[in-house]
């Protein structure tokens, strides 16, 4: 072969490559835009991904709750938990179904701990590890606790912490963080609905007494006429039903694939007292358990506590899991009549819609302490910062606040939101101590004397979250 040749033949030999080469890249370019352009159709709108995890103590730990128990725990009644429900929107123009331009992956992210709350600065040091990783805005993260007196304690003072319980909360933020990437992780489109039911099963504590001399006082007991918030509140969250879900039995989805029932109820998980040494959820874990169990195992429930600062269970603080033959220890009962009525509401939720856009808020507010001559405390309180959160989620709206509120302010944060469904999410995204309604002062009693905040301290948190919720 002559030398000209064979280099022409080499020349057609590299065109045709090149020429290959092109004709796959520009194949790939087109077919992953049409990928991209698919995975983006299917991720306008609302989406929401679940996840739960084991975050029972695998040492004895110092539980939370009473300052006389000082022992270490001894067993696990029922495991605990923390359940995600991480939310994404994208927007979508009115005009043309085509993307805006106004937002992109608006997100919120609510966690449901079976634990105390954050007390001892570990509210703004899980917030800050967790905002970090998933580079959320604080108003995107609803971080609470359904305030379990049978739980561990969380601290992150290594000159006082016991080392069962530092290495505990250290083991939960690794499992908080691993919770949230599997529920983000695991998105989908979904549909959102909500209902109202309501349970006997808390009722307020504040118990007027008199003592030998007619001297009143109020005391922590049984106060059944008292204002208490009976409103169980659920949500329910469905997926599209794929072919694999439509060879299964999902009696609960009629419309779709059911993944959550979150639910809302205004109670201190207070059964058991400070003699108890066993790990439970108690009512409100024991009532998500229940429901977990009724509803299947691909459902989370995850909890909240409403404002529940002077509502304890009827039946309260007592030493242990009653185990007399017949009986039904009073935690199992009540967390079972309160979880038997959110099955009951969520079962009755026959509207799910594709929901909406979310919005999402965050203040802190620095909240007047409370006056020396007040209640004869020694000295004045200073200012205490309180977080609170809003967001909504179509038409459902959730209020988290950052410490243990009394009754009365939820029910007035709910009567004046412009929202039908208001989540009001206590122990939220902080734990600075109980917030009593003013006209609560004159009597006195244990939640008075233990918050460090002023009188007028309630009217101007349930204005504040007012204002955010109508701002969302
Ligand atoms: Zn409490």
């Amino acid at each position: 072969m002559r030398r000209g040749s064979f280099l022409s033949l080499k020349r057609i030999g590299a065109i045709v490559i090149v020429f290959t080469v092109c004709l796959f890249l520009t194949a790939s370019v087109v077919q992953s835009k049409e990928c991209a352009g698919v995975l983006r159709k299917e991720s306008l709108g609302l989406r929401a991904g679940t996840a739960k995890i084991d975050i029972t103590p695998k040492k004895s730990v110092k539980m939370a709750g009473y300052s006389a128990r000082t022992g270490l725990s001894t067993g696990v009644h029922d495991p605990l938990s923390a359940r995600v429900v991480a939310f994404e929107w994208d927007p979508i123009s009115q005009k043309d179904g085509e993307m805006g331009t106004q937002s992109n992956g608006k997100r919120l992210v609510l966690v449901s701990t079976d634990l105390i709350g954050f007390y001892n600065g570990t509210a703004e040091h899980l917030r800050k590890v967790i905002l970090n990783e998933f580079e959320l805005e604080p108003s995107e993260l609803f971080l609470s606790a359904i305030h379990t007196h049978a739980g561990p304690s969380l601290t992150i003072d290594k000159k006082e912490g016991h080392p069962h319980n530092l290495e505990y909360t250290e083991s939960l933020k690794a499992k908080l963080i691993e919770a949230i990437r599997k529920a983000f992780n695991n998105m989908s489109p979904v549909h959102i609905g909500a209902g109202i039911g309501y349970s006997p099963v808390g009722s307020n504590r504040r118990e007027l007494r008199f003592d030998s001399a007619g001297n009143s006082s109020i005391r922590l007991g049984h106060n059944p006429y008292g204002p208490t918030d009976k409103e169980v509140l659920v949500m329910k969250l469905t997926k599209p039903r794929s072919h694999r879900d439509s060879l299964r039995r999902t009696p609960d989805g009629a419309d779709g694939v059911v993944v959550a029932a979150l639910f809302d109820y205004a109670i201190h998980a207070t059964c058991l007292t400070g003699k108890n040494y066993i790990i439970s959820g108690d009512v409100l874990g024991l009532a998500e358990q229940f429901v977990e169990k009724i509803l299947g195992p691909d459902v989370i429930a995850p909890g909240f506590a409403g404002a529940s600062g002077d509502i304890n269970p009827w039946l309260r603080v007592l030493p242990a899991f009653k185990a007399e033959p017949g009986w039904i220890p009073e935690p199992v009962l009540l967390g079972t009549m309160l979880g038997e009525e959110v099955v009951r509401v969520f079962r009755d939720i026959g509207e799910v819609s594709a929901g909406g856009e979310i919005k999402t808020a965050f203040v802190t507010l620095e909240l007047p302490g409370k006056a020396k001559n007040e209640l004869t405390i020694e000295k004045d309180c200073p200012p205490t910062p309180l977080n609170i959160t809003a967001a909504r989620v179509g038409d459902i709206a959730f209020v988290g606040i950052g410490c243990e509120v009394l009754t009365e302010i939820g029910m007035s944060i709910k009567a004046a939101s412009p929202y039908k469904h208001t989540f009001v999410i206590t122990h939220c995204n902080g734990a600075a101590g109980y917030l009593p309604p003013k006209h609560l002062y004159i009597e006195g009693g244990y939640e008075i004397k233990s918050s460090p905040f002023a009188p007028q301290a309630a009217d101007i948190v349930v204005k504040q979250a007012t204002a955010m919720l109508y701002g969302l």
